[in-house]
């Protein structure tokens, strides 16, 4: 079968491998889609973090099932929650599987994924529907908070992008106001939208040390930062006023997969709207890799077809 091999930054080839079965306690699945992940994108460039998560977006139906994989069958369609899913097939442990309805759009199985991201982040911060909330940043992660903090009543989500059309994807999904940081300063905005309180919550979704900083400096009196971003640089920030404040500041790296099924029951957020292009598992490092790397104008989330 066809996957997806990383050998080292910038480069990364679609060859063939041997194919293989599942063992105990494991199933082996067909993937529909796999969705570029920003950390996916990070290891592209940067090299791979200690425990790979290369290729985890995916979604698929079991083929084969191993000794021991109680209560799963050939057919059954599922989110794979493991790396290695850019490729035709991946073996999966069944603790590692979501079943997904049969009714469920496909799309909407391969954002699973970083919606569980987002559910993990605001369950984390403790986030309530009478909290007004920055998110700097509307890429894949800001966009997927926006649409985890309406599905649970939300009101007033602020949100910054320095690209046009993530901008525009933050005001269709129901962003109270966007802007552009680069232009626009964050933190005197904010104190002017809150009547010079600042946010309950602010989210950096970027993982740089500017959003990093109208993060901090937005957030209210004993307010909280959620930083989901990935950092490549160290960020310099200005401690006294993260003190002063009393800010609570946390970092999430998890995924709540069990609360993101539960906000796409509800059917009122529509997070598959973020997928900008699907495209053939041979072209992703052209079509894919390279067209984030560049920060498209267009692009969001790319899902790749094998
Ligand atoms: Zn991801």
């Amino acid at each position: 079968m066809k996957k997806t091999i990383y050998h080292g930054i910038r480069n990364i080839r679609v060859e063939d491998v041997a194919d293989s079965a599942p063992g105990r306690g494991e199933v082996k699945v067909q993937i529909k889609y796999c969705g570029i992940c920003g950390s996916d994108l990070h290891e592209y460039l940067h090299g791979p973090f200690p425990e790979s998560p290369f290729g985890h977006e995916a979604c698929g139906t079991i083929v084969a099932v191993g000794p021991g994989a109680e209560g799963y069958n050939t057919g059954d369609r599922v989110c794979t929650l493991v790396p290695g899913a850019y490729a035709e097939a991946v073996i999966c442990p069944v603790e590692r599987l979501l079943k997904i309805p049969d009714d469920m759009d496909w799309k909407r199985a391969t954002v699973l994924e970083p919606l569980s991201g987002a559910a993990y982040a605001i369950d984390r911060g403790r986030v309530t529907p009478e909290d007004t909330v920055f998110i700097a940043g509307a890429g894949t992660v800001g966009l997927m908070l926006l649409l985890g903090l309406k599905a649970m009543g939300v009101q007033t989500v602020y949100m910054t992008d320095t690209l046009e059309n993530r901008r525009q994807k933050a005001l269709e999904l129901g962003a109270t106001d966007v802007w552009d940081p680069s232009a626009i300063k964050s933190p005197p905005r904010i104190k002017k939208l809150t009547g010079g309180r600042g946010v309950d919550v602010a989210i950096e979704a970027v993982g740089i040390e500017a959003s990093l900083k109208d993060c901090l400096a937005s957030a209210r009196y004993q307010g909280t930062v959620i930083v989901q971003g990935i950092f490549t640089e160290r960020a310099l920030v200005h401690m006294l006023g993260f003190v002063t404040r009393e800010t609570t500041m946390i970092g999430t790296n998890s995924i709540k997969p069990d609360l993101a099924m539960q906000w796409l029951a509800t059917g009122t957020i529509r997070p598959e709207s973020i997928i900008t292009d699907i495209i053939p598992l041979t072209d992703i490092a052209t079509r894919g890799f390279d067209v984030l790397a560049a920060k498209s104008k267009t692009a969001i989330k790319i899902v790749v077809e094998p």
